[in-house]
């Protein structure tokens, strides 16, 4: 019998019931609310944040708080980081994981960074003997402080199923997304989509007042034709037309439309890096880059105002 595939399997069931000592490092907007859920679940939570205000809301949900980051790791089973981009990333694995969480444990990271940098933090941890997914996510501050987000993962296969019943914990839908770096490529990828389909929303409901069509009207009949699109159903930009979103509240909450921008500048790196064509995703980009200029703490779909 192949005494990995038995280590691996007990290793799993381990890991699905026991409490484990889980190391948090980030704990913003989105992370504060993920390290919380995991408490909520059981976990021995170690968390640590350069602000000393996330540090004290953390200890308000359950977490104990260490002054730095290797404290955090020492004795920790896991590792989850979320954190604002690569380099950072980059600099806490090297600095503050790699030699100071034990050799063994799973890392998880749940930040939006480039592809490349996700895949190169996966293989040098790997090279240290760890085992490590990027798992980034899709939904909002609210989706994270209600356990509700959607965690794409790229890794190994062994490395998923130890990081799944943690992501679980903190989020509706886990999803292999395959190797290393491939939670990164379908983030940017839906993202860029997203955005597409959101300025197209916004123009066709721009054009369709100018034409004299009432936004109500056109809702109706586009939601059931063949120009329906998340953006039109879920997320409608017109404030009073389809379920209620952030255009009924001034286009306040939601999606930043910095944070989009950084999405679409990640998203066209990959692009060239990977010799994609991606027109309307560099229109995209430069939509996004000219609104959040002005406009970074907008929620993406206001945009809309722009037409
Ligand atoms: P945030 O700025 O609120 O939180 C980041 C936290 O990291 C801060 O508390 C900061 O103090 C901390 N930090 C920075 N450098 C650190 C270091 N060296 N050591 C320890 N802590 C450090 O950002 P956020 O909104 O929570 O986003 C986090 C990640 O999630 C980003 O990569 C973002 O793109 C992604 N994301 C955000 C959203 C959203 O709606 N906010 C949605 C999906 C994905």
């Amino acid at each position: 019998m192949d005494c990995r595939a038995t280590f691996g399997r007990s290793q799993r069931r381990i890991e699905r019931e026991a409490k484990m000592k889980i190391a948090f490092i980030g704990l913003g907007n989105m992370g504060g609310g993920m390290a919380a859920n995991l408490v909520k679940a059981g976990h021995d939570v170690r968390a640590f944040d350069l602000s000393e205000a996330a540090l004290a809301a953390a200890r308000e949900a359950g977490c104990t708080t260490f002054t730095t980051a290797k404290e955090a790791c020492a004795t920790a089973e896991a590792v989850v980081s979320m954190l604002p981009n690569g380099a950072i990333v980059k600099q806490v694995y090297w600095d503050d994981v790699i030699g100071h969480a034990p050799e063994g444990a799973i890392l998880l990271d749940c930040s939006t960074i480039d592809v490349a940098t996700a895949r190169e933090v996966i293989s040098v941890t790997e090279a240290h003997n760890y085992q490590m997914v990027d798992a980034p996510v899709s939904g909002g501050i609210a989706a994270a402080n209600g356990g509700t987000l959607t965690f794409m993962v790229g890794g190994t296969a062994e490395a998923f199923a130890r990081a799944q019943p943690i992501l679980a914990a903190m989020g509706k839908a886990v999803i292999h997304a395959g190797d290393a770096g491939n939670g990164q490529a379908a983030k940017i990828c839906n993202n860029m989509l997203l955005a597409i389909h959101m300025i197209g929303t916004c123009e066709a409901f721009a054009m369709a007042e100018k034409l004299g069509l009432d936004a109500q009207t056109f809702f109706d009949i586009s939601s059931v034709s063949s120009g329906q699109n998340w953006s039109m159903t879920s997320y409608c930009p017109v404030p009073g037309v389809g379920p209620v979103t952030p255009a009924d509240n001034g286009y306040q909450g939601g999606f930043a439309a910095g944070l989009m921008l950084k999405d679409l500048k990640l998203a066209m790196e990959a692009a060239r890096a990977a010799g994609a064509k991606v027109e309307l995703g560099e229109h995209a980009r430069a939509i996004y880059e000219a609104f959040a200029k002005d406009n970074a703490g907008t929620d993406f779909s206001g945009i809309i105002r722009t037409l």
